[in-house]
């Protein structure tokens, strides 16, 4: 590949990198999850590997941290404050210790002992002390200047303002972690992804009566400066900082040999949902301060420690409780409670167990220790059960043969292509019998690629059916606007903003009707083809003869599976009542025959980033209908990329290499000769 290309690739990954960094750091609110950080910085440093003089000076491997913020007054660390470097896995461990063997010039047989200490996912702080008294307190920074934030730190009762050992030094920084307890957090999850970004937002308020509010607290582990230390080794200095008044972590150990560390880390992994800190690995130390005095520092990082990180993409916990839920569909899923366990920087308090098979299968049930998986952004799920520490008077998890929502009885279906009985248990009940089946319904309604009524989401529907405001679909199309202008959080300007999003809507499209019905296995794509098929509403209204089902069978992508869907959709009085009762609210445009000689005849058509006014998926419909394609990457095929706010950086940059002609909304209608 072209250096220039590389080199801009490079550029482009690090300037993301700090964008995360500023977000996370600075603002406490981080925008990707750890994993998706992780993965970036990897792929960085994988092309500094190969090509070694791209290696910028902001690139993750020489730097710490982010800049302090603009909001404190800055100060210089005696010491830098580091950061770790991390392990994964057991070679990873090994590796480690093969490297310090080597530059210590010692065999492998050499007994290096570590100190073993639970890694808090906080954020860092280091307080000097002077003849006892606590005269400053910096946030770590970007590891060479802090935040000068004493005064926040000064509210922290687990901090002492004045020590007065006699053998405390002279002068030292004392180092450790600031956090928040989980069972504080709880209180705070509204506001911050985790416990780390609470703890960092709280202690970096402007105005230290704020930090004051929230019940932060303090561990110490490590110095920095320091005059007239007379200790030796970590463990000794960690007993020592008990003595001077510090906390420190009850579950820090002195360990020796790689297999002990990985016998020490399974067990405080199991143990992790039940502390009140939250832990992200352990930080393992060589104990001997003069080994760490010889092996020194890297870049970013000292020599002598290593941090063994918990997976970022699963977690261990206990299942609490099997709640079931009842979708749209009727489709009974149950879903494990867990004890909250942060996985990859997101607080996991549900997983979902799929059905009832897989419940059997995996013999699941309350009370089981589990692991959990959340990779990407697939609903967490659970992976498998630890039997042998599931309590004596465990029961086997009976599925319940009625309905949760309405009691109706629930069945497994039989597959007719599949010839298979299947694993989904649902409710039996049909439209709007069962509560949770018809709230699921108006979501589904209210939804993006249905009726996508702007400011009208899935909250919004609990809520006003909470109300008794509405039961049916027909119902939002006659709201009584007095009543909500009179409910907590509603007022004159917000109602008429609904009103407005609600009559806009009264236009809608056969095929987008179709969808909105939330017939089962009639999605979009086949809520399309249906739409060509029948043209009109009155057509699609007055499907009931068996001639006109056997007819759909001729729609290419519709089999039996959906037409007997649709024939017990019509064969339930209030699906058709909510069908007659929509016809005298709406106006059900007719579908539009796509001729081969549209506007966009073979052009091919992109989105990136959020357009104003209208959705991705009018855009589609309004390609479509003019003979053009949407396709779904930038590519050689790819015509035109539309650009909205925030466009992907990557897939324009990509695209104008490719000398894809990139548009923004104005130019994209103006083909269409439409304005905006
Ligand atoms: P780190 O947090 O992984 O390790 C260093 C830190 O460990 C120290 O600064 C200290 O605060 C902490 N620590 C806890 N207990 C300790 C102990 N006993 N001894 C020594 N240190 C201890 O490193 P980092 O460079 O601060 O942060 C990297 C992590 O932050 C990664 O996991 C990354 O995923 C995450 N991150 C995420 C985003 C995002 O946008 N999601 C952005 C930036 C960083």
């Amino acid at each position: 590949m072209d250096k220039k290309i590389i080199k801009k690739e490079y550029d482009s990954k690090v300037k993301l990198l700090i964008k995360y960094d500023k977000f996370y750091y600075e603002n406490s609110d981080p925008k990707v999850s750890d994993k998706e950080y992780d993965d970036l910085k990897k792929e960085i440093l994988k092309l500094e590997k190969k090509y070694p003089d791209l290696k910028s000076d902001y690139s993750p491997s020489k730097k710490v941290g982010h800049k302090p913020s603009k909001n404190f007054k800055k100060d210089f660390h005696r010491v830098p404050m580091l950061s770790l470097a991390n392990a994964f896995t057991e070679n990873d461990l090994i590796n480690f210790e093969k490297k310090i063997n080597n530059y210590l010039s010692k065999s492998d047989s050499y007994k290096i002992f570590y100190s073993a200490e639970p890694k808090i996912d906080g954020i860092s702080a280091s307080l000097t002390y002077k003849n006892g008294k606590l005269e400053k307190g910096l946030s770590r920074g970007d590891g060479k200047e802090g935040e000068d934030i004493t005064n926040n730190l000064k509210t922290i009762s687990d901090i002492p303002h004045n020590i007065n050992s006699k053998d405390f030094p002279e002068e030292i920084d004392i180092r450790g972690e600031v956090f928040i307890k989980n069972s504080e957090f709880k209180n705070l999850k509204e506001k911050f992804a985790n416990p780390r970004n609470a703890a960092s937002g709280s202690l970096r308020q402007k105005n230290p009566e704020d930090t004051k509010k929230i019940p932060l607290n303090f561990i110490a582990y490590t110095y920095g400066f320091e005059k007239g230390l007379n200790i030796k080794n970590q463990s000794d200095f960690l007993e020592k900082l008990n003595e001077w008044g510090f906390k420190t972590n009850s579950l820090n150990k002195l360990i020796s040999g790689v297999k002990n560390l990985i016998l020490n880390y399974n067990e405080i992994e199991k143990q992790r949902a039940n502390l009140d800190f939250d832990i992200d690995g352990i930080v393992y130390k060589i104990n001997d301060f003069d080994i760490q005095k010889r092996l020194g520092n890297i870049a970013n990082a000292p020599r002598w420690a290593i941090a063994h990180k918990f997976s970022s993409s699963k977690g261990i916990s206990e299942i609490l409780d099997i709640d079931i839920q009842v979708g749209r569909t009727g489709a009974l899923t149950p879903v494990a409670k867990i004890k909250p366990i942060n996985i990859g920087g997101v607080i996991v308090s549900n997983a979902t167990l799929h059905n009832e098979d897989e419940i059997n299968r995996k013999d699941i049930r309350i009370g089981d220790t589990a692991v959990i998986e959340r990779a990407g952004d697939v609903i967490p799920h659970i992976l498998s059960v630890d039997k042998q520490k599931r309590p004596k008077n465990s029961k086997k998890f009976i599925f319940p043969k009625n309905c949760p929502s309405c009691g109706s009885e629930t069945i497994k279906e039989f597959n007719k292509v599949t010839k298979k009985v299947d694993a989904v248990r649902r409710c039996s009940s049909e439209g709007y019998y069962c509560d949770k089946i018809s709230i699921e319904k108006l979501k589904h309604f209210v939804s993006k690629e249905a009726f996508n009524i702007d400011g009208f989401g899935k909250k919004i529907v609990e809520n006003f059916w909470k109300l008794k405001l509405i039961k049916y679909p027909q119902d939002i199309f006659n709201l009584d606007f007095s009543k909500i202008e009179n409910l907590e959080g509603w007022g004159k300007l917000s109602v008429q903003n609904l009103k407005y999003s609600i009559d806009q809507k009264k236009n809608i499209s056969l095929e987008r009707f179709i969808y909105s019905l939330g017939i089962r296995h009639i999605g979009l794509e086949n809520a399309k083809l249906l739409s060509k098929h029948f043209v009109s509403f009155s057509k699609f209204k007055n499907l009931s003869k068996q001639i006109d089902y056997e007819d759909m069978l001729n729609i290419d992508g519709i089999g039996e599976t959906q037409v007997s869907s649709i024939k017990s959709f019509f064969s339930n009085k209030a699906n058709k009542n909510v069908i007659n009762k929509l016809e005298n609210v709406l106006l059900i445009k007719d579908a539009v025959q796509n001729s081969d000689d549209g506007l966009l005849n073979n052009k091919t058509f992109l989105v990136t980033g959020k357009l104003n006014g209208i959705s991705r998926a009018e855009v589609k419909s309004l390609i479509e209908e003019n003979s053009g394609k949407t396709i779904s990457s930038v590519s050689k095929k790819l015509n035109f990329l539309i650009i909205g706010e925030k466009p992907t950086k990557k897939k324009v940059d990509y695209a104008k290499q490719l000398k894809i002609k990139v548009i923004d909304q104005a130019e994209f209608l103006k083909m269409l000769n439409k304005s905006t």
